[in-house]
């Protein structure tokens, strides 16, 4: 009995150890990781972009080279200019390299419902029409667009 007692804790030592080093594992690991928040999405798109022109430029070499029937040069590189294409339809997206105009114009006389669109007056108050020339301001009715 003695002795079964004085074994108990040799026996149980390994999985003490493994534990604490489960623990220290789970412990460091949150902070050793920080979560790589995507800051710049545009960033990982452009990486994607250079691969994918790498690969273009692979394979139109080894194409040349006779490797790649003309069959399998057409498919893969239509594969590839499609992933390229939405890959830079991505890039703008994201940059807003291109913004619509309409939908620019449109936050702006949201953003001013008190200017006229005509004559680009300017009032402290909402008006039907325009103090300065007249014109018609119905951008708080709703929009006579
Ligand atoms: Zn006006």
């Amino acid at each position: 009995m003695l002795q079964a007692v004085s074994d108990l804790p040799l026996m149980i030592a390994p999985f003490v150890v493994i534990a604490g080093v489960m623990m220290l594992i789970l412990r460091v690991r949150p902070a050793d990781l920080p979560a790589p928040p995507p800051q710049d999405p545009a960033a990982h798109l452009e990486e994607r972009k250079q691969v994918i022109y790498e690969n273009l430029r692979d394979l139109s070499f080894e194409f040349r080279l006779g490797k790649l029937s003309d069959a399998d040069y057409e498919k893969t590189k239509t594969g590839l200019q499609n992933e390229l294409a939405q890959v830079l339809a991505e890039i703008d997206r994201l940059t807003g390299a291109l913004p619509p105009r309409p939908r620019q114009e449109a936050a702006r006389a949201a953003a001013q419902p008190n200017v006229c669109p005509k004559c680009g007056a300017g009032f402290e108050k909402p008006m039907k029409f325009c103090g300065e020339c007249g014109a018609a301001m119905s951008s708080a009715e709703g929009g006579a667009q």
